[in-house]
């Protein structure tokens, strides 16, 4: 989208092996910024992962292994780093179960990986960015950061979350030469939404074409997913000078979804 006005730049993207968190790792190395990825598991593929994004695109890319579950790990994970010059927030996991049969592990899981993570991250890179002089903070929020769907609470309850833990970020930041801000995709066809396809097809008695077409896109007015190129150029433009005055607020990639 833009040459490669990010060089120099370091990008730490958390879940970063798959999905949108590697879609967004490959829109940042286009642009030249180097690359920090990140999962819960350390093996070969993640280590040649970083190799080859590094090779093709012309930047430099290590893979870290830290647990967003743990906050020391979250901490440590951008002290590893060295340099952290745009923290994307992406690791997310999701379970759906009505209120009364879900479990608290779950809850306690979702909750710390997809919204305290950012806030330990957050915490370290601040004081990072402030002393490089530019920073952009970007949390992977969704549609569920605005809206809500039954059965999936500690989700919708997490999203919620960091819109607002964005919020405060960005007013915390607002003199600085540092922005905040939320991505709120729609459905996005990646591994979170293809394991939960075979439940709700039980649930519904549909075919897999029935409920990407009547359960997920159903919300969607464009009736399509958004891509994970789409995310990422998204986060390309936050990063760009265009959005320097963008902060403390979010952008839907969601087809239509929060406007209904
Ligand atoms: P995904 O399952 O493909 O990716 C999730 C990533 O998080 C993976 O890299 C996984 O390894 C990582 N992860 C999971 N647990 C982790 C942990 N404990 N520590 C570190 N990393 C961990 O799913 P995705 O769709 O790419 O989701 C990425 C983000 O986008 C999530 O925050 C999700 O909530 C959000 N999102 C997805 C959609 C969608 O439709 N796919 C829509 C809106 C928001």
């Amino acid at each position: 989208m833009f040459a490669r006005f990010l060089e120099g730049k370091t990008a730490v993207v958390t879940g970063s092996n798959s999905g949108i968190g590697l879609g967004i790792a490959v829109e940042l190395a286009r642009s030249g910024a180097d690359l920090v990825l990140n999962s819960f598991t350390d093996n070969d593929d993640d280590h040649a992962l970083a190799a080859s994004l590094a090779a093709e695109h012309g930047v430099t890319a290590r893979y870290i292994r830290a647990d967003m579950s743990k906050g020391d790990d979250c901490r440590a994970l951008i002290l590893a780093a060295g340099r952290c010059d745009i923290l994307v927030n992406n690791a997310g996991i999701q379970h759906v179960a009505p209120i009364p049969e879900f479990p608290a592990e779950k809850w306690d899981a979702i909750i710390a990986i997809n919204l305290s993570s950012a806030f330990h991250t957050t915490a370290v890179a601040l004081p990072m960015m402030r002393e490089a002089g530019w920073g952009r903070v970007i949390n992977v929020a969704s549609a569920h950061g605005l809206t809500a769907s039954p059965f999936k609470s500690a989700y919708v309850a997490a999203k919620h979350g960091i819109v607002g833990f964005t919020k405060v970020t960005g007013l915390e930041t607002a003199t600085d030469p540092i922005t905040c801000n939320a991505i709120c995709p729609g459905y996005v066809l990646t591994p979170i939404i293809e394991k939960q396809i075979p439940d709700q097809m039980k649930t519904h008695n549909m075919s897999r074409e029935e409920v990407i077409a009547k359960v997920m896109l159903q919300r969607q007015p464009s009736g399509q997913f958004a891509t994970v190129e789409q995310v990422g150029g998204t986060v390309v433009y936050l990063c760009s000078p265009a959005a320097d005055q963008v902060t403390g607020t979010t952008i839907s990639v969601d087809g239509g979804w929060t406007a209904l």
